[in-house]
């Protein structure tokens, strides 16, 4: 299958109407959200959802969040709560999925047989008006190969799917780039299952009651069930063997340097350590307090890492709180929990 690849913006209506001619027809469409690509079906078409799991070789046990263009339709796939409209007039649209029981119209294939359906509303104008013109709920993950980092721009998308899907909407670099923050809702108690870029304080503002899923920092202990079935994935891996280094046990800047003597390694160094290392296959992070450039850039840093072609790949080990959990949450399962000196350590 040939795939084709078009710039858009929220005004290219030609073009939304013939992404959403696709959808409508069951095929699958990768579209920009602001959290990262999505790789789109029609959440009604059970057929449909199947090739997103083909597509990406997503385990069928990870279910699919589904998107809206307004809060208002969860209605229609979902039984809702005083709480969801409290939480959605203060983050949808946004980087926000709510888990709420689901109704019958939600085919199993996408909430791979759980009783819940994951929703989100995105703020990205392109996603946003694409899900309105469709006119149907659009089941989507990110839109990579299953166990790769999420995709970040158009490019990235086609280095995974290329031949696998007809269309990339490409709308440009995701603005936030890691995926939403997942939350179920249970009485008052709001728990994060997957941090992102709405934080547990931003939530804090709505409920009082929140609380972060222990598989967020923690390894699944042998069978633990995840509360978010993905969570039980090892993601967002480069090729290279990643290693978290605590920098508050041991300096980051001297055990790199020895182990870049003997060793074909990357280095995800802050901006302001480019000057201390030779430059040699440096992947400068951001600033070290500029959370939101860190969390932008992660992702393609992570596929960089395999472009240069490094064995390993050093990186510190980021706080584990405010805004930058969502960083932790990912680079520690990317790296496998390998984490060098400190309170984790495993070397
Ligand atoms: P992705 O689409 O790649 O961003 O992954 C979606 C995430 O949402 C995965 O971690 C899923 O396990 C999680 N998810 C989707 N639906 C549900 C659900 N009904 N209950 C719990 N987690 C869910
Ligand atoms: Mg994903």
């Amino acid at each position: 299958m040939e795939t084709k690849i078009f710039k858009v913006t929220k005004d290219s209506l030609d073009i939304l109407q013939e992404a959403s001619k696709l959808l409508n027809s069951g095929e699958l469409v990768a579209f920009p959200t602001e959290t990262v690509y999505g790789l789109g079906a029609n959440a009604f078409n059970a057929d449909a959802c199947k090739r997103i799991f083909l597509a990406k070789g997503r385990p069928s046990d990870n279910p699919l969040i589904v998107h809206i263009s307004t809060p208002e339709d969860a209605e229609k796939i979902a039984y809702t709560c005083p709480l969801y409209y409290e939480l959605a007039k203060a983050f949808m649209p946004g980087p926000l999925t709510i888990i709420l029981p689901k109704k019958e119209i939600i085919p199993n294939e996408v909430t791979a047989g759980l009783d819940t359906v994951a929703i989100r509303c995105p703020k990205n104008e392109v996603a946003n008006k694409l899900i309105e013109i469709s006119g149907i709920p659009i089941a989507a993950p990110s839109a990579n190969s299953s166990g790769k980092p999420s995709p970040t721009s158009a490019k990235h998308v086609y280095d995974d799917l290329n031949g696998k899907i007809p269309m990339i909407l490409d709308g440009g670099d995701s603005e936030f780039g890691v995926e939403s923050t997942v939350i179920t809702i249970k009485d008052d108690i709001l728990t994060i299952l997957r941090p992102g870029s709405v934080t547990p304080k931003m939530l804090e503002g709505v409920s009082k009651n929140v609380q972060i899923a222990s598989a967020v920092k923690e390894e699944l202990k042998a069978n633990e069930t995840a509360l978010s079935p993905g969570m039980k994935y090892k993601h967002y891996a480069p090729r290279a063997n990643l290693y978290l280094i605590d920098d508050r046990y041991i300096s980051f800047i001297e055990y790199v340097k020895q182990k870049q003597k003997t060793e074909n390694c990357g280095v995800m160094c802050y901006d302001e350590e480019i000057s201390l290392f030779d430059n040699k296959n440096l992947l400068p992070v951001g600033k070290k307090k500029d959370i939101k450039k860190q969390t932008k850039k992660l992702f393609n840093l992570l596929r960089q890492a395999d472009d240069i072609g490094v064995d390993t790949v050093y990186a510190h080990l980021p706080s584990d709180d405010g805004e930058s959990l969502a960083i932790y949450n990912r680079m520690i399962r990317a790296c496998a929990h390998r984490v060098i000196g400190g309170r984790n350590g495993k070397d």
